[in-house]
């Protein structure tokens, strides 16, 4: 499956003197005295700007940041970002580079502070979330929104999942529209994962809280010679499924059915799915509670499973080290406490090792691998959250299909 077919790259508009509508995924997380917490999206957005800029395009920038509801809301505003970019761009470019951000997103204010930029300028429109039209993929928002542009460029791969109007309205209104770097990377990278040709042996390993977020691209994954780890949250519901007691952890009740299925499903379709044989127990989430490994057959009924436990973690890493291609989801335990840790770090110790195809997604997995400092050593960090699971469950996102048609 290839995701990208059909979808044109940045690189091939001619983009001299022509305004670029660069749809970016500004979305950072801020502290509580609303600061930048991490700035790997506004690093990760900086190959497409500057190519755009270096082709003398005038760049306009169109993203949201928080949830402002459809509201002015003065702390979300993206001078933030704009100062973080305007730092980032200077010091990567080696000059001084001033970032104009309108007080609005669309409208006269923004249309001339474009029109008065010389050649190679960026300009990065105010929070498109300050108007509900966003959200609600709005026509006359999107055309008021594509008045800005003459070619449009989606580099957001994260909110692709989204049918917001800047994702999915406003490329259905251009002839000349595309893909950003950073997204042409992403759509690669999975569709690599999706294909049959995928280097063997393919391992995913699973964990996570919720069955129920991960049943889907567990099973669009599943094939002849594949094998699929499973710990964290989502191991808890298939060892209940197979009729194990799992103590007070929380089980998706309603899925129990949909994990016999997947099970069923591995085993027609020839993968190996590999559930915990030992866990990490203790009567509460904290780093004072008692913990104790046991066999997971025997898990205390008062007790709450929190990680694998070494003779898993074990088994994990060997298969991971035997693999040539590993897609990652989900950390293996309660990662945000020590005490929970040494499966997730387990598991991406043995995938960084690795010297095949390692790709790690999701928000919360990535940012333990960041913890553990093992970034570096994954060949692709995904940039998605929802959006690469969705494509990994062979679901059609809004934002990229919007690129596919013409208009
Ligand atoms: P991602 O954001 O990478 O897709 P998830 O949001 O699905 O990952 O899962 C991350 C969360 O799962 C972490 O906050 C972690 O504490 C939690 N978790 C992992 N294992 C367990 C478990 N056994 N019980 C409860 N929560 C768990
Ligand atoms: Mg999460």
């Amino acid at each position: 499956m290839d995701l990208a077919k059909g979808i044109k790259s940045i690189e091939q508009f001619s983009l001299e003197g022509r305004r670029v509508l660069i749809r970016a995924d500004f979305a950072v997380p801020l502290t509580p005295e609303g600061t930048i917490q991490d700035d790997s999206r506004i690093h990760a957005a900086l190959p497409t700007i500057k190519y755009a800029m270096e082709q003398g395009a005038k760049v306009v920038l169109a993203a949201h940041l928080g949830k402002p509801k459809g509201k002015r809301v003065n702390d979300l505003s993206m001078l933030i970002v704009g100062e973080r970019l305007q730092e980032l761009l200077t010091r990567s470019l080696g000059r001084e580079v001033e970032i104009f951000v309108p007080d609005e997103c669309v409208g006269d204010g923004p249309r001339k502070l474009i029109m008065e930029r010389l050649d190679g300028e960026v300009v990065l429109l105010e929070n498109l979330q300050f108007h509900p039209e966003e959200e609600a993929n709005d026509g006359l928002f999107a055309q008021r929104l594509a008045a800005l542009g003459d070619v449009y460029v989606n580099d957001a791969f994260a909110a692709c999942h989204h049918a917001y109007a800047s994702l999915s309205a406003v490329p259905r209104l251009f002839v000349e529209k595309g893909a950003g770097l950073a997204l042409m990377k992403e759509l690669s990278v999975l569709s690599r994962l999706l294909s049959a040709q995928v280097d063997a042996p393919f391992v995913v390993a699973v964990g996570g809280e919720r069955f129920a977020d991960k049943v889907g691209f567990m099973t669009n994954l599943l094939g002849r010679g594949r094998t699929v780890l499973v710990g964290g949250g989502t191991a808890v519901t298939l060892l209940s499924a197979q009729g194990l007691g799992v103590g007070r952890s929380k089980v998706d009740a309603e899925r129990i059915e949909a994990a016999r299925n997947f099970l069923s499903r591995a085993r027609l379709r020839q993968a190996e799915v590999l559930l915990p044989v030992d866990l990490v127990v203790a009567r509460e989430v904290s780093d004072e509670a008692t913990s104790e490994t046991v066999p997971s057959d025997s898990v205390p009924e008062d007790a709450l499973i929190l990680d694998i436990g070494p003779k898993t973690a074990l088994m994990f890493a060997t298969a991971l080290g035997q693999a040539r291609t590993v897609f990652w989801n989900g950390p293996m335990g309660v990662f945000e406490r020590p005490r929970f840790r040494s499966g997730t770090e387990a598991v991406a110790k043995a995938i960084a090792r690795s010297s095949g195809l390692s790709v790690v997604g999701g928000v919360d997995t990535v940012a333990a691998v960041a913890r553990l400092v093992l970034t570096p050593f994954f060949r692709h960090v995904s940039l998605g959250g929802p959006a690469t699971l969705m494509a990994l469950e062979g679901r059609e996102l809004p934002g990229i299909t919007a690129l596919r048609e013409t208009a």
